[in-house]
């Protein structure tokens, strides 16, 4: 690792970008959420990422206690008919939804990378 671009630098940066863990110049995505099979500037085989259903975890937790605590307030501090609620939280839930899925999808898969993570596996005993 010598030369990164100047925000890619951190893993987190990096995966935030939706950037190659390993280069921080490569693209990780192609398409909204796809990966791409590896790296195009340094090679990196892309196969261990599995970021599971940890990205939509930290969104719908994140997501829904913003969406949920904002028309609670509302509510209980105006109360506005039940079209405003739809108007103003339906929008907000699609935007903080989809908006952070694709870089916490980069960043756990750039955490990931860093901290080796993988799938546990069964040690043989007599083999090292
Ligand atoms: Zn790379």
């Amino acid at each position: 690792m010598t030369d990164h671009a100047p925000t890619g630098d951190l893993p987190i940066g990096r995966g935030l970008l939706g950037r190659c863990p390993r280069c921080g110049e490569g693209h990780l995505f192609h398409g909204f959420l796809d990966l791409r099979p590896s790296c195009e500037k340094c090679g990196l085989d892309y196969g261990f990422a599995d970021a599971g259903d940890g990205p939509a975890v930290f969104v719908i937790l994140i997501g829904g206690f913003i969406v949920v605590f904002a028309a609670l307030a509302t509510e209980f501090a105006y109360q506005p008919p039940y079209w405003v609620h739809a108007v103003l939280w339906l929008p907000l839930a699609l935007i903080l939804t989809l908006g952070p899925l694709r870089p916490i999808k980069g960043l756990l898969i750039a955490l990931q990378y860093h901290h080796k993570a993988r799938e546990g596996r069964l040690e043989r005993r007599g083999e090292n």
